[in-house]
């Protein structure tokens, strides 16, 4: 024990959670934000309502057990972690990747608590998903997985309960699989159950593009407080999935121009910018790789040699996975004259990387406030099936674009409030932080 609690909260963390290094850097990087926080608000502390968050409200870890396409039984770990209830039914997206663990999980389902209370909407935290590797399997193997996930998950989600959505790994048609045994199981037309369905079963339009979207919108408001804008800036994007494509397809309305994205094997620079139609061509109708891209442009596929974050760039945006975007990242970013790094995954950048680059002037926007636009319209996308309605494409990105300039200027004020103005990581923890904490203590002790 030492006289510092917020040292100490850490250091249980670390005890009760041993071998899940993102979880304790997901927690540390808020505890490092809400000291000031806690001094004004020692009734806060008095409640313990930071040591509650760092617990989540319930973990469920089950058998996933499934047959291939040759006949051989499979069997899978999945996970739901129901992190938060004290503002609405626990959501979160579910994350299908060989990596999926405990700590995987948790770290995505405690982030996901700080998120979704940024957005202002009633809707609590949790995360989930599976060590299954979609890559390769048929159309038949994914829908098999997809039915035997839900044939246990089913009796722990609901519209006033958990909703889960996509995230790595789980598009549209993983959760059509999923809501199809639902709603088979169930015998109930529950749209508000799943957040991602398609446009013509339930779905909301924009959802698809939301995250992406979502995250141009974010940077060009981090940029416009320092009197610039998306507009002629040269821009480096990382992944080449959901959110990626969108993110790339927002930047190049507003005038930017992306010269690079990547997936796991490797990176392609096209400097004259993303052919954005080929680029979806390749990996949402082929599923197929990087590569076919660099070959269809006659460009070289950088095949994991070097760091996606060498090419020079004003905006950089990391749209892949946790930690992609390291130390020496942010070193050759900083010298290359980086003015803004945008987060679209989550926690992409290392802690060491970001402090770098907030300290080298950087407008740094970190993955819970700059990535959520997807779960805010999966909002939207409930609003909607609960009355039975659907928006247009225009109506509901204007909603979009309203709620990032909100979640932009109210993490803005935070920081102006209790840390350096344009700190967006302190301001982000403290407002979240803040939300999710006057809804524990008013509901008692939960
Ligand atoms: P997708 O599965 O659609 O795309 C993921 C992309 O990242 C692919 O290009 C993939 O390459 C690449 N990638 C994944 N894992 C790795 C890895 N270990 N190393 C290198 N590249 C990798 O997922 P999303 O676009 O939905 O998600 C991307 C990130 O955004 C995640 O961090 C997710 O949590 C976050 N996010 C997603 C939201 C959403 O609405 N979908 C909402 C908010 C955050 P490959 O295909 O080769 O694996």
């Amino acid at each position: 024990m030492t006289d510092d609690p917020l040292a100490n909260v850490f250091d249980d963390v670390v005890r009760r959670n041993p071998g899940e290094p993102e979880f304790h850097q997901a927690v540390s990087e808020v505890l490092t934000s809400i000291g000031p926080v806690l001094a004004k608000h020692p009734e806060l502390a008095r409640q313990r309502t930071i040591e509650r968050i760092c617990e989540p409200e319930r973990q469920i870890i089950f058998r996933v057990p499934w047959v291939d396409d040759r006949g051989e039984i499979r069997i899978n770990r999945g996970f739901r972690v129901e992190f938060n209830s004290a503002l609405g039914p626990y959501k979160g997206g579910l994350r299908f990747h060989p990596s999926v663990n405990s700590g995987i999980v948790k770290f995505l389902g405690f982030e996901q608590t700080f998120k979704n209370a940024l957005t202002g909407m009633p809707l609590g935290g949790g995360k989930g998903g599976a060590d299954f590797d979609p890559k390769g399997r048929s159309d038949d193997e994914i829908m098999r997985f997809c039915q035997s996930l839900m044939t246990e998950l089913y009796r722990h989600i609901g519209h006033y309960t958990d909703v889960p959505a996509g995230d790595i790994g789980v598009g549209t048609r993983e959760i059509g699989y999923l809501f199809g045994q639902y709603k088979r199981i169930t015998n109930r037309y529950e749209s508000g159950a799943l957040t991602g369905k398609g446009v013509d079963w339930g779905g909301a339009l924009v959802r698809t593009e939301a995250t992406g979207y979502g995250l141009a919108l974010f940077a060009q408001e981090m940029l416009r407080v320092r009197n610039e804008a998306l507009e002629g800036k040269t821009c480096v994007v990382s992944g080449s999935g959901n959110v990626a494509i969108y993110a790339i397809e927002k930047i190049h309305q507003l005038g930017g121009r992306v010269v690079a994205c990547s997936d796991s094997t490797g990176y392609v620079h096209d400097p004259e910018g993303i052919d954005l139609d080929l680029l979806k061509s390749v990996k949402l109708d082929q599923r197929a790789r990087m590569e076919l891209y660099a070959a269809e442009r006659g460009l070289v596929h950088a095949s994991n040699n070097g760091s996606i974050w060498e090419i020079p760039c004003d905006v950089a945006f990391p749209c892949a996975t946790q930690n992609e975007l390291t130390l020496a990242d942010a070193r050759v970013l900083v010298d290359n004259g980086v003015s803004a790094v945008a987060e679209g995954a989550n926690m992409p950048t290392s802690p060491d990387a970001i402090d770098l680059l907030m300290d080298a002037g950087v407008a740094f926007g970190p993955g819970k406030a700059a990535n959520a636009g997807g779960v805010a319209t999966s909002a939207l996308e409930m609003q909607q099936n609960a009355s039975r309605d659907a928006w247009s494409f225009e109506h509901t990105e204007a909603r979009l674009t309203a709620i990032m300039k909100s979640i932009h200027d109210t993490c803005y004020a935070a920081s102006e409030k209790y840390a350096k103005p344009g700190n967006y990581v302190a301001g982000a923890n403290i407002v979240g932080f803040l939300r999710v904490s006057r809804a524990m203590v008013a509901l008692g002790l939960i």
